[in-house]
């Protein structure tokens, strides 16, 4: 069992990080150990590039405009091609707001300078400017399609809003919160295995089943043993609780 490996690279762990965001990369890790699988962490920041099959799972994080315009253009330059090469060969990607944003088409930042995005989802965010209402709060989300056995609950902050293609398939149906737009009940997109949203939190440790589910893809499995869950149920559940009461 233990040939089973993960390899992980974390984009702009400094500049992208807002809400704690490595803490999903902590997740993974200590979720991947507990199971005896080989685990290991690329961190790639501005000038590093990234090969397209090096790595089983990419995870960036959220950001305010400012970082995501220092980032905008080295991800483009230096890790743009392979990331798109990456998602089309079935790779994991998780990406939060900030990066989830910069990871569509493109980002017309509260400024209304636009931030040309990757392109890797089908999907654009425009922030309607400074004055604007932020989108902030608890989120309780479904996931769409074939998982909708699974529930997220999140924290998000954001003043982007996006709207996906007319082909893109959400990740999630909002229960409660304002997900993409506030407008028409979608949480995030999802693209092959790679997965954009707006949920932070950090999403992952109080999210164990879709942690899972995303590990089970990088591996290629299709279940993975249980693990002792009772602290992350516990914030899941108080998550769930909370919004419930604010609802
Ligand atoms: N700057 C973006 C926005 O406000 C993303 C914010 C974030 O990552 N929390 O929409």
């Amino acid at each position: 069992m233990s040939e089973r490996r993960l390899r992980i690279a974390h984009l702009y762990p400094r500049l992208m990080n807002i809400y704690g965001d490595r803490g999903n990369v902590l997740a993974l890790v200590r979720r991947c150990r507990d199971r005896g699988i080989d685990v290991e962490v690329d961190e790639l920041g501005p000038g590093d590039t990234l090969a397209s099959n090096a790595h089983d799972l990419v995870f960036m994080g959220g950001a305010q405009d400012r970082d995501q315009r220092r980032v905008s253009e080295d991800l483009l330059a230096t890790k743009g091609p392979a990331l798109s090469e990456a998602a089309n060969a079935g790779t994991v990607i998780l990406a939060v707001c900030g990066a989830y944003q910069l990871f569509g088409k493109h980002y017309v930042a509260a400024s209304g300078e636009q931030l040309t995005g990757l392109g890797l989802f089908d999907c654009w965010t425009e922030h309607p400017g400074p004055s604007a209402d932020r989108l902030i709060g608890n989120v309780v989300a479904e996931l769409a399609g074939e998982d909708d056995a699974i529930t997220l609950v999140g924290f998000e902050n954001h003043g982007g809003r996006t709207f996906l293609g007319h082909n893109a398939q959400p990740l999630a149906r909002v229960r409660s919160g304002f997900g993409n737009n506030g407008k028409d009940g979608t949480e995030g997109v999802r693209y092959r295995n790679a997965f954009g949203t707006y949920l932070h939190g950090s999403l992952l440790p109080k999210n164990p089943a879709f942690a899972d589910m995303l590990i089970a893809l990088a591996l290629g499995e299709t279940e993975l043993e249980p693990l002792d869950d009772e602290i992350e149920n516990a914030a899941h559940q108080a998550a769930l609780r909370l919004t419930g009461r604010r609802r």
